[in-house]
């Protein structure tokens, strides 16, 4: 099948108009190469690259052209916009919902937020409370004075913050630091 001269014009038209490739062909009908193949003999394609990508491996080029359109919100993948960028500024953050989801994962009660966490370490002068060692040197972790084993919930009157190594000496017991300074 040959297209008439009335669908070729009606083709060139709509491109002209200003209409993508990949809306012709979707409202036309028509094959891929058979639009392209048209557009560059006509001479009108809108850059030598849009030509040269029909011609010759068209289905590879437009598979990137495809993907393009789903690139960023379009993505299936989207998440509600979290960018790299952000992510490598908002390290803190990140840990913490990730630390949170797996608190929700192990079915436990009560909740804090980040703003907490952060009140929390700066009230205590970003201090270990066992050791009494400070922040850049170490890096304060959420401890549950009642492990969440023993039936603690994640409220913010549960936690305190304690270096790695202390939180892991502490293990299960249920220890709080924080009335000992008192
Ligand atoms: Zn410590």
């Amino acid at each position: 099948m040959t297209l008439t001269e009335n669908q070729k014009n009606e083709i060139i038209n709509l491109y002209l108009e200003g209409n993508s490739i990949r809306k012709i062909i979707s409202l036309s009908g028509y094959s891929m190469e058979r639009v392209y193949t048209l557009l560059s003999r006509k001479k009108v394609l809108r850059n030598k690259s849009e030509s040269q990508k029909g011609y010759h491996n068209s289905i590879n080029t437009e598979f990137k052209v495809g993907h393009k359109a789903h690139s960023g919100k379009e993505h299936w993948n989207w998440k509600g916009g979290i960018s790299k960028t952000w992510k490598k500024r908002n390290k803190l953050k990140i840990n913490f919902y990730t630390r949170k989801r797996s608190y929700i994962l192990k079915n436990s009660t009560g909740n804090h937020t980040f703003n907490e966490w952060e009140e929390l370490k700066r009230r205590n002068d970003y201090t270990c409370l066992c050791c009494g060692r400070k922040e850049p040197e170490i890096k304060l972790t959420e401890d549950h004075i009642v492990p969440l084993s023993r039936g603690g919930d994640n409220n913010i009157e549960n936690i305190q913050p304690l270096c790695l190594s202390c939180n892991c000496r502490k293990y299960t017991n249920v220890i709080n630091y924080g009335l000992a300074g008192i």
